[in-house]
């Protein structure tokens, strides 16, 4: 059975054109780029094409983008670049709602002696912006902040934070992994020194990731070794996968304001559907200033845990902030953050939607989705009262 898959925040199938695009780099073209030979030398252009190509997405200079493994290797080298490049400075400044791969990264650098103020988000996961503001000072080597949130799809106010930044002189470095290919960027506009991207979140394979590092920014390697990527990111290239994400960055540039138009549609078409149907479910986070395929909606005294199990049944993928399905030992950060009350934050869900989805996949989750919810308030303990409402 054909899943009907609204996780894409999580990752997104490979698109057929870019799997076809890649699939001669594993064995016909399988030459090191960095060889003599024309054999694999000439795979060298092919990854040059690929890095225009992501520049293209985001208005960046191809010299400005570093190949690496992933969202998480780009944001960790963000983070150590910063604070490798200013020893003298030993404070950073990021949110309480980031992806871990930037949250514990910093929890890593405060065991290592760096002070880091977390800044707090308010209930609808907006930045505090006096918070931010105070947090500032002159031993700041860097601030991280995300673009947009995984879990709830809320986008932070990246040109204002950036120009607070730029005029103190203080490094800038945004995780765009969830961004990259479903909103327009330009970082010749954006006021921005580091941009994370992650191949696996924009149709492209799993384990390719990019680097932005603008022009001038001082930046100093994660990955020692060889020379590649002009010595900013050593080990042999994932040519195969440089190209995919080549490929998909081009591919998302084409499609992209019709392709934003058509997920708001679909999800403001489910989200509303659901609110509808089910009483007692609320959407978490700020609605005005969202990713357009994202939609976190808690649907209170239900397990979330139960939902995706019964969802799952009928082969619909989504995702949940409560513990165990988050494959975390605790419910979801972002929204406890944010003060969502437990019993909201157990039974939220998140829907996140990509271009291979339907109508018709919609309309399904639309009428699965209120008997499962009115089903599980009789099961669980403390949705007795609510059941007779669904
Ligand atoms: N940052 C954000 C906001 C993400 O959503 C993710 C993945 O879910 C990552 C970073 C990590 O990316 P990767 O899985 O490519 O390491």
């Amino acid at each position: 059975m054909k899943p009907i898959y609204f996780d894409n925040n999580a990752t997104t199938p490979v698109a057929p054109e870019v799997l076809e695009e890649m699939l001669p780099y594993f064995s016909e073209f399988y030459g090191n780029p960095s060889s003599m030979h024309t054999f694999g030398g000439q795979l060298h252009r092919k990854i040059e094409e690929a890095r225009a190509k992501v520049a293209g997405l985001i208005g960046a200079e191809p010299e400005e983008i570093i190949f690496t493994s992933c969202g998480t290797e780009s944001d960790n080298t963000a983070l150590m670049s910063a604070v490798e490049s200013y020893p003298q400075k030993r404070h950073v400044i990021t949110t309480r709602v980031e992806h871990p791969a930037v949250l514990n990264f910093c929890k890593h650098l405060s065991r290592k002696g760096y002070r880091i103020t977390f800044i707090p988000v308010d209930n609808s996961g907006r930045l505090d912006m006096d918070a931010f503001l105070k947090a500032i000072d002159d031993d700041t080597a860097v601030v991280s902040v995300m673009y947009a949130n995984n879990e709830t799809g809320v986008i932070f106010p990246i040109t204002a934070i950036g120009g607070m930044l730029r005029e103190r002189n203080i490094l800038f470095h945004t995780d765009a992994v969830q961004v990259a290919g479903k909103i327009p960027i330009n970082v010749k506009d954006l006021p921005v020194d580091m941009f994370s991207i992650s191949g696996h979140k924009l149709h492209a394979p799993k384990g390719i990731g990019a680097l932005y590092v603008r022009k001038g920014t001082r930046f100093y390697p994660y990955i020692i070794g060889g020379h590649q990527e002009r010595g900013r990111r050593a080990g042999t290239e994932n040519t195969a996968s440089i190209i995919a994400l080549g490929k998909s960055c081009e591919s998302a540039k084409e499609h992209l304001d019709k392709e934003a138009d058509y997920l708001k549609r679909l999800r403001d078409r489910l989200e509303g559907a659901l609110l509808k149907s089910c009483p007692d479910a609320q959407v978490n986070g700020d609605t005005e200033n969202r990713l357009p395929n994202t939609t976190n909606i808690s649907f209170n005294y239900v397990e979330g845990e139960a939902i995706l199990l019964r969802l799952d049944e009928y082969g619909i993928c989504a995702s949940s902030g409560s513990a165990c399905s988050s494959g975390s030992l605790e419910p979801s950060h972002v929204l406890r953050a944010m003060g969502i009350p437990y019993t909201a934050i157990h039974g939220s869900i998140r829907f996140s939607l990509s271009r291979y989805n339907t109508e018709g996949e919609v309309d399904k989750v639309i009428e699965m989705m209120p008997p499962i919810i009115k089903e599980l308030r009789t099961l669980s303990p403390y949705g007795k009262e609510e059941s007779r409402k669904c």
